[in-house]
């Protein structure tokens, strides 16, 4: 992989004055866009990274901050750029409707146009690995809300690779379905109970067992990890009554 620029790194509300997620990043055999949000293009176009070199579009959850910008791209692409050569949309189930969707609230029809170049919608369900484009993606499942369709991704890009998260709380098996990559994007909102040694360490574990593994496609979700977290709250308490009741009390003997 010859590049990774990062277009938009902010939050959904533009955090520090930046742009919502993006990371273009360009390889021998062609470029890709991860995520795509409502200020991507004025990004591509700020950073001189014409869309002629997006081969790929990878979505990786139905946040406006993380795929807000397809229309717009679209558009550009067939009126400003006179596009020619194909674009793959690749992203959770749906991803072609919810574009569509997209498109219409915001006033922009895709279906009633001649378009000058190839549009393809590739769904990637958790679990699963497509060639898309230039690259080998494989998804995994993430903690994040789930009527958005939140997942994460390993892809191959030539010889590099890259993990990329997507918004995601910390779950228990992001360390081994990350790792291996030569690249981790990790966008984590909401990190309570994150342990990053532990995240540095299962990676490595990981990565030594293997360089493109199949991560867990259904991890914990945050209501489960609630749950084990009461569960082990109910269990310490139990076991601290157990031991003060086992232990000989100084007041029993008169
Ligand atoms: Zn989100």
């Amino acid at each position: 992989m010859s590049e990774v620029v990062f277009v938009g790194t902010s939050d959904a509300f533009g955090a520090g004055g930046r742009r919502q997620s993006a990371v273009f990043a360009r390889g021998e055999r062609g470029g890709m866009l991860i995520d795509c949000g409502a200020t991507t293009n004025t990004g591509l176009s700020a950073l001189e990274i014409p869309r002629d070199e997006v081969d790929v579009i990878l979505v990786s959850h139905f946040h406006g901050d993380h795929f807000g910008g397809i229309p717009g791209f679209l558009y550009a692409a067939l009126y400003a750029d006179r596009r020619r050569h194909a674009l793959e949309i690749a992203g959770p189930p749906e991803i072609e409707a919810r574009v569509h969707a997209l498109a219409n609230a915001m006033g922009h029809h895709l279906g009633n146009r001649e378009w000058s170049f190839p549009i393809r919608y590739r769904e990637i369900r958790p679990g699963e690995t497509r060639e898309v484009g230039p690259a080998t993606i494989q998804a995994f499942a993430t903690a994040h809300q789930l009527e958005a369709h939140p997942q994460g991704y390993r892809i191959q890009l030539g010889a590099e690779s890259i993990a990329y998260s997507g918004d995601t709380g910390w779950f228990e098996a992001l360390p081994r379905a990350v790792a291996g990559s030569g690249l981790f994007i990790c966008e984590c909102p909401r990190m309570r109970g994150a342990r990053f040694p532990s995240l540095a360490r299962g990676a490595a574990r990981a990565s030594r067992r293997s360089r493109l593994r199949s991560p867990d496609p259904d991890p914990p979700r945050r209501d489960d990890d609630r749950s084990a977290r009461s569960d082990r709250a109910r269990d310490r308490r139990r076991r601290i009554r157990r031991q003060a009741l086992s232990r000989p009390s100084s007041h029993s003997t008169p």
